[in-house]
């Protein structure tokens, strides 16, 4: 080893799910939106004064912070934007888990939270979830640096109660509590009402998977002006212009086509709901996604044999081999043509199995 090796920083990156590079392939393995974003987007883009793009962009992004706030109702001062959530998210880290007590999160949740607590070198303890993937509120209770969970949790697509977020945020006032919220918009619960009441809280989301914008990479965080102003401190001493003129712009049109969002959000979770049915007859079972995605184990092949196979027929959904999930699929929410050539495909393969 050279010398200078021995200071060089180690770390062990977060491995996306794959993006195939041959055509004709389902892709139900990264939570991407099988619709395209809003046609206003589109129209953004087309009609952009491409002029300005020899100055530098609005490092406040001021366009974008002010289309989130007025949508959420809340003061441009408690919006922070981001490239993806996992800019936002990694930015959350460095800014708020500073303390000597270890960060909490669960055992089983987004593999990335791991990763930026060994970049940052922030002591962390996973919590398990229980038998039923649930986040267990009562083991957030203790002293601890910090809290981040997803609600709803992925890969699990549990949904937790808003009440069990409050008693989570109330008993951690003297930390900051981020709850990511990436897949809320297919569920029923959001903790941005206890924003109001707790200044402690920090909710982050994102337009890559409801809006149908991963591509962009846009993700945001809205919490009380102290903390978001805190964000901003830290990233404008990392690097001011992270959010480009185009995502601004696009960004903007998106949130303004509410009615476009809303169509989709509704789309996939139909298709989601029919997926269960579908998939349940299969010989599949799994939690009650609220998200766009099915957490699916089956009950008699084995999950790292389904997903090969589906592979081999140009399906790509998400295995992690991992303890406690090793048997489980992780399956996004595709269009319903996409998901009728899943369930032929899967009936092709419990057929195979069972010959
Ligand atoms: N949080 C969770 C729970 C996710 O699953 C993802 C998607 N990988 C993200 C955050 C990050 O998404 P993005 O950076 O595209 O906003």
């Amino acid at each position: 080893m050279s010398d200078w090796e021995k200071n060089v920083r180690k770390v062990t990156p977060y491995i996306p799910g794959e993006q195939p590079k041959c055509a004709h392939v389902i892709k139900l393995n990264t939570n991407e939106c099988p619709y395209p974003p809003s046609p206003m987007v589109a129209e953004a883009l087309n009609h952009g004064n491409k002029e300005k793009l020899r100055l530098y962009p609005d490092p406040e992004a001021m366009e974008l912070v002010s289309a989130i706030a007025d949508y959420y109702n809340v003061d441009n001062n408690q919006v922070f934007v981001g490239v993806g959530s996992d800019d936002v998210i990694g930015m959350a880290f460095l800014t708020f888990f500073n303390s000597d007590k270890p960060i909490l999160f669960p055992d089983i949740t987004y593999s990335f939270y791991d990763v930026w607590a060994d970049l940052f070198k922030i002591d962390y303890i996973t919590k398990p979830l229980n038998q039923n993937f649930e986040i267990m509120k009562e083991d957030y209770m203790g002293e601890n640096g910090g809290i981040i969970f997803p609600n709803p949790n992925a890969p699990t697509a549990v949904e937790m109660e808003t009440s069990d977020i409050e008693d989570i945020v109330r008993e951690n006032s003297d930390v900051v509590v981020i709850v990511d919220e990436a897949y809320a918009d297919f569920g029923d619960v959001t903790a941005l009402e206890l924003i109001k009441k707790y200044d402690n809280l920090l909710v982050v989301r994102t337009f890559s998977k409801s809006r149908a914008m991963a591509g962009m990479r846009i993700g945001y965080a809205i919490g009380n002006e102290k903390l978001i102003s805190a964000m901003k401190s830290v990233k404008f001493s990392y690097n001011s212009y992270t959010m480009n003129m185009t995502s601004i712009d696009a960004g903007v049109a998106a949130i303004k086509d509410d009615a476009y969002f809303k169509k989709i959000v509704s789309q996939i979770i139909e298709t989601r709901e029919r997926a269960k049915k579908e998939l349940a007859e299969l010989g599949f079972t799994f939690t009650d996604s609220k998200t766009n995605f099915l957490f699916a184990k089956h009950n008699s092949i084995k999950a790292e044999v389904i997903f090969e196979e589906l592979k081999k027929k140009n399906i790509f959904v998400r295995y992690f081999k991992k303890p406690r999930i090793d048997n489980y699929l992780r399956i996004t929410i595709g269009t319903e043509q996409e998901m009728q050539q899943l369930y032929d495909a899967v009936r092709e393969i419990v057929d195979m199995q069972s010959d």
